[in-house]
């Protein structure tokens, strides 16, 4: 029994056992697919993980290249602004600084300008520059202008600043100056560069410059003052007859508001009939007879009374205004010789004064056809009369302009000769018929004998090339005796008559000739 009971407690007990292994197997097998659930989330979580931190790298390596991408587009940019700023502030044709530059670069001067400091500026504009880009075209005249900043660079010392702040219109700015007085010098050397011609198309120009020159604090506290006022005096130099210079004064602006005045005046003047020709006569020493009258313009003003060309004809050049009032003189002169010739008055010429711009414009030699056509003159009474600057300008051009005219009769005078380069070369060249000595030399002529030599050389010189020399401004019986006995037997002057109204000119002629 005992055995019995033994037995069944140790069969309990095994079972216990055995049920107690089971129940730890299934426990341990639980946990264990706990844990490898886990581990299979955490591997989950690894390998998610894993491909964000891949993500983020290559998010990393995209920013690093955006950023790289950005960095040289700044770079770009910044190359840009700098070359942007470089155009706004270059003068592209000279690469000169452009007239923003200039007046930063004065207006900052001007700021820190202390009261003993002075500075000045220099306002060089080239004359008749219109006339080599029109008669030449523009890349001869940008030619030019590159030629005149390598002249003008080379007068420059360390306190100057050139630049280009117009089409032909230069300026230096000088800092640290001493004193005004010196200055004198500077501006001789900048007209020194333009006494050498200027090589153009294989051929030589003479440039001139008018000048005007300002200086700080003296003559304007601002920069816009200062540049202001040495553009008066610039234009004041060109009304003074060009290739001249001026320091500014005070009185300048008045006369810019005149002249800007006078110039809208102008226009209007050949429609108001506001425009007369006085008459002055050219005579023959030898009989004593007038051979014909010079037509000189006269402006009949509403309000200042009789103007004279040098009053005017500047402002008409400049304007262009001078090519309907040439046409205007030309063709009243010979209108009237037209008249003189009806009234009987067979023999006498009319010579009629061209500017530059007259004479370069393209429908020149149409307009004096037709006037000649119109007004049924004879060709061979007109004379028409230029000067040696303008018949030097472009002297092919000149030539061909007077040969087709010559070709018609029409004949050439070179006026006021001895004023310009007087250059015998050009002479033999130039296909004009009369040579008019200016009024200059014998001004001077009876108490020089240097001048009597001159008009001695020009007028056989002359003869040699077969040309008629004519005597301007002769107001004395001794300059006519001198003349005479040189044999020069054309003169015009005050001593035979003044310039007249027509009315007045026909009187003389009837007194000299009939
Ligand atoms: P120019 O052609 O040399 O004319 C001669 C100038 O000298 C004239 O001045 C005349 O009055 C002046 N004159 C003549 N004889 C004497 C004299 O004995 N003594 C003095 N003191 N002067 C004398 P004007 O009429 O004032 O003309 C000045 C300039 O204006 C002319 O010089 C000419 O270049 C220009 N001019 C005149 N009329 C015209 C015109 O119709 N068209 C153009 N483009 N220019 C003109
Ligand atoms: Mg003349
Ligand atoms: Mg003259």
């Amino acid at each position: 029994m005992k055995e019995l009971l033994g037995n069944q407690t140790s069969v309990l007990l095994m079972a216990i056992a055995f049920i107690a292994i089971l129940l730890l197997l299934i426990f341990v097998f639980f946990r264990i697919g706990k844990l490898r659930r886990k581990l299979d989330e955490s591997y989950q979580q690894n390998a998610n993980i894993n491909s964000d931190f891949k993500k983020l790298e290559s998010m990393y390596q995209d920013t690093l290249l955006s950023y790289n991408k950005l960095n040289t587009r700044y770079d770009e940019l910044h190359k840009n602004r700098e070359s942007i700023m470089k155009l706004a502030y270059t003068d592209h044709l000279t690469e000169l600084p452009n007239r923003i530059a200039f007046i930063e670069m004065l207006d900052n001067i001007m700021v820190t300008l202390r009261s003993e400091e002075i500075i000045s500026i220099m306002d060089i504009d080239l004359d008749n520059f219109k006339n080599i880009n029109d008669t030449l075209g523009h890349s001869y005249g940008d030619e030019l202008l590159i030629d005149v900043t390598h002249r003008l660079r080379q007068v420059l010392d360390e306190n100057d600043y050139l630049s280009r702040i117009g089409g032909d219109e230069f300026i230096i700015l000088t800092q640290n100056l001493k004193d005004t007085a010196g200055y004198e010098e500077k501006i001789k050397k900048v007209r020194n560069v333009f006494t050498f011609p200027f090589e153009l198309s294989s051929k030589e120009y003479f440039i001139t410059v008018s000048i005007g020159v300002a200086f700080a604090p003296k003559d304007g506290r601002t920069g816009q003052n200062l540049i202001k006022n040495v553009n008066s005096a610039m234009y004041v130099a060109k009304a003074n007859g060009k290739n001249t210079y001026a320091y500014f004064e005070h009185t300048f602006n008045q006369m810019l508001t005149d002249k800007i005045e006078l110039q809208s005046e102008l226009r209007k003047a050949i429609e108001k009939q506001e425009f007369v020709l006085f008459y002055q006569a050219q005579m023959d020493l030898v009989n004593k007879k007038v051979l014909g009258f010079e037509a000189l313009i006269r402006w009949n003003h509403p309000s200042k009374g009789l103007l004279y060309p040098n009053d005017f004809i500047y402002l008409a050049e400049e304007s262009g205004l001078i090519v309907p009032i040439g046409k205007w003189v030309l063709k009243s002169a010979c209108l009237q010789l037209s008249e003189w010739v009806n009234m009987g008055y067979n023999d006498i010429s009319m010579a009629v004064n061209l500017s530059t711009r007259q004479f370069r414009d393209k429908d020149f030699v149409q307009m004096v056809f037709d006037v000649i056509e119109e007004t049924g003159i004879d060709p061979k009474k007109l004379e028409l009369e230029i000067t040696e600057s303008v018949a030097l300008e472009n002297l092919d051009y000149t030539i061909s302009t007077i040969m087709e005219l010559k070709a018609i009769g029409v004949r050439f005078s070179l006026d006021d000769f001895g004023t310009g380069y007087s250059s015998m070369s050009y002479l033999k060249r130039l296909p004009v018929s009369n040579l008019k000595i200016d009024k200059s030399f014998l001004d001077t002529v009876m108490d020089d004998t240097s001048d009597q030599k001159i008009i001695q050389a020009i007028i056989s010189l002359a003869k040699n090339l077969d040309l008629h020399v004519i005597a301007e401004g002769v107001e004395r019986s001794d300059q006519e005796q001198f003349l005479q006995s040189s044999n020069c037997n054309i003169a015009q002057g005050f001593l035979y008559s003044k310039p007249v109204p027509k009315e007045r000119a026909v009187e003389f002629l009837n007194s000299m000739n009939f």
